[in-house]
């Protein structure tokens, strides 16, 4: 039997990063993948919101996906295009990447890191115990680990064997989905009618002032939207070929599919993401129809605001209680997705009456409040974890502010790029003594003469001090005095070491 501190059963996106994130925190982790290699059949998600770049941004690898997606303005509620770029952020926009790009770039950072990676089998079953797990695979390995995290999709194996209920919606609406050839030049672009939107774009394309700029020729991405729901079977080339006749009168001569697939509306949540020593996150822990794009970036962030906390606990730094903040704090994110994604959906519904109410929230939406509202929370950036009354900053995420410091200009995020905490001190020199913790918290004075604005709240009150988690939250905000760090540090990042 092989032993790891953390077994991951995934390595799609959200298994990745927290592959990543664990590693940094120097915990000895292992994925079991299915697939053989991250090749992934199909283009999925089509890239990152605001947010996950501004995550990946905090590990110093934003730069890596910003070289090579499309820098856009993707956001849509109601018809309405949510335009971001006067957010008060570094990269105030989404960044269109196809999904299998979003994976080999994180995946080429794992491999830069000790993980070990178990490709090509699946993980079968596990039991648990007091003092861990104990995982059967399908090449009949034997895996022991204190924990053991579901990143496995939305037809999760570990949580259905860890008898975690998913309670939700059954699908109302599906489309086809294929990536394939087309003999004849297809009407490129989205299409609406009696029975949704459907839409053909060429897999490669670029985005020139804004507008998506397709290339003249190649594969082709098509969706359309079935007349009635599908059934569970798998579809074929015939089913894409009927479907796109039944929309545009001809399948366009559409052959050798790389990838052919179907998405519903099915939206279900874990009711818990924790069970005991197994936890689950991304689509395992919520699936829902892919309208607003936010799925994978929703599991990206899952596993961000778990690998710091499963890290300390292995490290026995804090805990296992920490663990319960996971399921606090991201079941509400995941179940606020959830009720997004199934107001897009019924909004594109094509009656009279919906039609009716497209138009008035598109109305409401030509407000600039509005506007910023709905942005940021198809984005990400207004993500508010309750972490008691306070300055707004509190349990919100940190700007990526340019500092100065006695060594020179720097941001905020790079002092995040080791996943640890920080306190930044923007008072008098040398006012903060954490010397308890400092095996576990970084310190450092600072100055920031600038505003700080976050969106949809605008400026708030500068604060003399903050304490970051290391997912880019504030757990704490002084202001003028100390009152409370020494608790907080306590709750987040444990006991002071003894003097
Ligand atoms: C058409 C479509 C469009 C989408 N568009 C967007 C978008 O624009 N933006 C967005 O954010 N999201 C989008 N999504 C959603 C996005 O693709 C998913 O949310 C994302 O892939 C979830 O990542 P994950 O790592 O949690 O799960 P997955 O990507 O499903 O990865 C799970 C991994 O686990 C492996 N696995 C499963 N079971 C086992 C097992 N027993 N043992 C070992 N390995 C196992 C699988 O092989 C897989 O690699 C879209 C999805 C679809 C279908």
């Amino acid at each position: 039997m092989t032993e790891h501190s953390v077994v991951i059963v995934g390595g799609g996106p959200t298994g990745l990063m927290l592959a990543g994130e664990l590693a940094l925190a120097g915990v000895d982790v292992a994925i079991v993948e299915r697939r053989a290699s991250q090749t992934l059949a199909g283009a999925r998600a089509g890239g990152l919101h605001a947010r996950t770049i501004e995550i990946l941004d905090q590990r110093g690898i934003a730069d890596r996906f910003l070289s090579e997606g499309q820098v856009v303005q993707v956001g849509q509620f109601a018809g309405v295009s949510l335009n971001i770029s006067d957010f008060p952020i570094r990269h105030p926009h989404s960044l269109g990447l196809w999904q299998h790009h979003i994976e080999r770039i994180l995946a080429g950072w794992v491999g830069e890191l000790p993980v070990t990676v178990y490709r090509g089998r699946e993980v079968t079953a596990f039991t648990q115990d007091e003092t861990g797990v104990s995982i059967e695979t399908s090449d009949g390995q034997s895996l022991r680990a204190e924990y053991l995290v579901g990143c496995d999709g939305g037809r999760s194996l570990v949580r259905k064997a860890a008898g975690i209920e998913f309670p939700g919606w059954d699908p109302t609406t599906s489309a086809l989905i294929a990536e394939a050839e087309m003999a004849e030049e297809p009407e490129l672009g989205v299409r609406h009618d009696a029975a949704g939107i459907h839409g053909i774009g060429r897999v490669e394309y670029e985005i020139r002032e804004g507008k998506v700029v397709y290339a003249e020729s190649g594969p082709v991405r098509i969706m359309v939207t079935e007349r009635q729901l599908g059934s569970a079977n798998e579809p074929t080339l015939r089913d894409v070929s009927e479907a796109l006749i039944a929309v545009y009168g001809t399948d366009y001569g559409v052959r050798n599919p790389t990838w052919i697939s179907r998405f519903t509306d099915m939206t279900r949540q874990a009711a818990v993401y924790r069970e005991r020593r197994v936890l689950l996150a991304g689509d395992a822990a919520h699936v829902h129809a892919p309208d607003g794009g936010q799925g994978l970036n929703t599991g990206v962030q899952d596993a961000m605001n778990l690998g710091w906390k499963l890290g300390q606990v292995i490290r026995r730094t804090s805990s296992d209680g920490l663990l319960d903040t996971y399921h606090a704090e991201r079941h509400p994110v995941g179940a606020r997705v959830l009720r997004t994604t199934m107001a897009l959906v019924a909004l594109r519904r094509t009656d009279e009456r919906t039609t009716a109410l497209r138009d008035t929230i598109a109305e409401l939406l030509m407000g600039d409040e509005s506007r910023k509202r709905f942005a940021a929370m198809l984005f990400g950036l207004d993500i508010h974890y309750d972490l008691g009354p306070g300055h707004p900053l509190l349990g919100r995420r940190m700007p990526d502010l340019d500092l100065a410091t006695a060594s020179g200009p720097l941001r905020v995020y790079r002092l995040l790029h080791d996943a640890r905490p920080v306190l930044i001190n923007f008072g008098e020199r040398g006012g903060f003594d954490i010397a308890p913790w400092a095996d576990r918290v970084q310190s450092i004075d600072a100055s920031y003469d600038g505003a700080w604005e976050l969106p949809v709240i605008g400026v708030v009150t500068a604060p003399t001090a903050v304490l970051i988690r290391p997912d880019g939250y504030v757990a704490w905000v002084g202001e003028g005095s100390h009152a409370g760090l020494e608790d907080v540090l306590t709750t987040w990042f444990g006991a002071p070491a003894a003097a």
